[in-house]
């Protein structure tokens, strides 16, 4: 079969996989020769944080052995990504760059200026979906307005969805004639060079293999009962995919069609698991139609919130899991020593911070960025200002979650608390969400000193809440 190129370079970005990769796929039917090319420019604001860069590493190295064995080495290079791309071209004579789009503000400024340089010297682009159902701009209401609200986007969403079945992964991915430079991965920095990953190393294992591994399991079993069992952060009744979405070592078409091969259409528990993907979709188009969301709120009336400028030492406390109210300290520990933190614990410690110590909410977006193995731009603005209330289909701002009570309400019997905050296992279940209730007799038993083994509440619960409520209602009354 005749080819329409000669030499095509496949830009990986965050598409670290081979099956279901259009790029990669139109590359190789397109294409004699193929460069897969993986290239760090990484930088500016939002570059990736600590726990990502970890991940990224991994997932790298698995991309490279996946790519070995279909014949292709992988190119990895640093340095301005055009710049990079024009040497390769010289290099190899390449006719065609191929990609798989990114959604970010930034990615999206970046890319549309290197496609038009390519094009103007005569090479050929071609970008395509790879990580989402629909694209951003399919999607709009009758008005031709971006929707603001899920369930309204959801719906228009699905209606027009059009699956399709994953792409198979290449079997022969057909290198150039001469080998290229390539960087070792160890060139990156990648790692930490003070070795505090054991926790992340020993739980998660990145690339391709282990994320359609994990969909398998998932869609075969737990995804029935994940209506029910998503909230409850001691079960092990979620997915995982997060970071390996993020990273692209999986697609949602893949993830959609493992559950619909599995479970029929009116199953609860896939039904709502797959109203999560769509949240996931949401989050990308309310971050392309309103670009400024990862820096700034959504609603210009909540820009002047009274945010405490003296909680420097309050949000240290929360960072390290000593705020002394132990379903945020225990969310807060599962993230610094595993890279995740279970949703239903991302609500309330994301509450906790911007309504009971009332920091700004991009103080946490900050910390979950460098800390979270699956840190995405859209999903953790998105996070941040509902929780804060002022972004898309928001929480509204006088629903603040007593902590306590979702801790008796969503760890009931105190397991996830106990595993993660052992200085207080021992007192009885009435008082795991309330150690600083406990009376002495209790205590003691317990072997436990409130303020010493453990902090007492570095808020007051109801105070911090109605001092909240108070600075809401000023931002309410300056605006009317
Ligand atoms: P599952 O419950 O198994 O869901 C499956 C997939 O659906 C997830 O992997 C994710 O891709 C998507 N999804 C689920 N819930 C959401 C949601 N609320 N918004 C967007 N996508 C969703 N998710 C991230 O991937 N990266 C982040 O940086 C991030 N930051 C967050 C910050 C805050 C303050 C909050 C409240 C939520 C944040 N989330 C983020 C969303 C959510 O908590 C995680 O996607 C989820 O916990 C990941 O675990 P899972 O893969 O087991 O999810």
């Amino acid at each position: 079969m005749s080819k329409r190129f000669n030499t095509g370079i496949v830009w990986f970005r965050r598409d670290l996989r081979l099956t279901d990769n259009p790029a990669l796929h139109e590359a190789v039917s397109a294409c004699k020769h193929v460069v897969p090319l993986w290239l760090d420019s990484l930088d500016g604001d939002w570059a990736p944080g600590a726990a990502s860069r970890w991940w990224l590493h991994h997932s790298l190295e698995a991309l490279a052995a996946d790519m070995s064995a279909c014949g292709a080495s992988l190119v990895l290079r640093d340095g301005d990504a055009l710049e990079q791309l024009r040497a390769i071209i010289a290099d190899t004579g390449a006719d065609a760059v191929f990609w798989n789009r990114l959604y970010e503000p930034a990615a999206i400024k970046r890319d549309t200026a290197i496609k038009q340089s390519l094009r103007e010297a005569g090479t050929a682009v071609s970008s395509h979906n790879a990580a989402l159902l629909s694209e951003p701009w399919q999607i709009m209401t009758k008005s031709n307005t971006p929707y603001k609200v899920f369930t309204a986007y959801w719906r228009t969403a699905q209606s027009g969805l059009q699956l399709r079945e994953a792409l198979p992964a290449p079997a022969k991915i057909p290198a150039p004639k001469s080998q290229l430079a390539s960087l070792p991965l160890s060139h990156f920095d990648l790692l930490p060079s003070v070795d505090w990953a054991a926790g992340i190393r020993s739980r998660w294992q990145p690339g391709e293999h282990a994320a359609l591994g994990k969909i398998n399991r998932f869609s075969k079993a737990a995804v029935r009962d994940y209506d029910e069992t998503r909230d409850f952060p001691a079960v092990d009744g979620v997915s995982r995919l997060s970071p390996h979405l993020h990273f692209g070592e999986v697609s949602p078409h893949q993830i959609w069609q493992a559950v619909r091969q599995q479970h029929d259409i009116d199953d609860e528990g896939s039904r709502v698991f797959l109203s999560e993907i769509g949240w996931r979709e949401f989050a990308h188009y309310v971050l392309y139609h309103f670009p400024h969301t990862s820096d700034d709120v959504m609603y210009q009336k909540y820009a002047d919130f009274p945010w405490r400028e003296d909680a420097a030492d309050l949000i240290r406390a929360w960072e390290r899991g000593a705020t002394g109210v132990p379903i945020v300290d225990a969310g807060m520990r599962q993230l610094w020593h595993t890279g995740w933190m279970h949703n239903r614990v991302r609500m309330i410690v994301a509450s906790f911070l911007v309504k009971n110590i009332r920091a700004h909410w991009l103080h946490g977006a900050r910390w979950f960025w460098d800390t979270l193995i699956d840190a995405d731009l859209p999903a953790n603005s998105m996070g941040w200002q509902w929780s804060a209330g002022s972004g898309a289909d928001a929480a509204p701002y006088f629903r603040i979650f007593n902590p306590q009570r979702q801790g008796e309400r969503f760890d009931k019997d105190g397991d996830y608390v106990r595993r993660w905050v052992p200085e207080i296992a021992a007192l009885p279940n009435r008082f795991i969400h309330q150690p600083w209730a406990a009376p002495d007799k209790v205590a003691r038993a317990a072997d436990f000193t409130p303020g010493k083994d453990y902090p007492l509440p570095i808020v007051d619960l109801a105070e911090s809440r109605d001092a909240a409520l108070a600075a809401f209602k000023s931002l309410k009354e300056a605006a009317s």
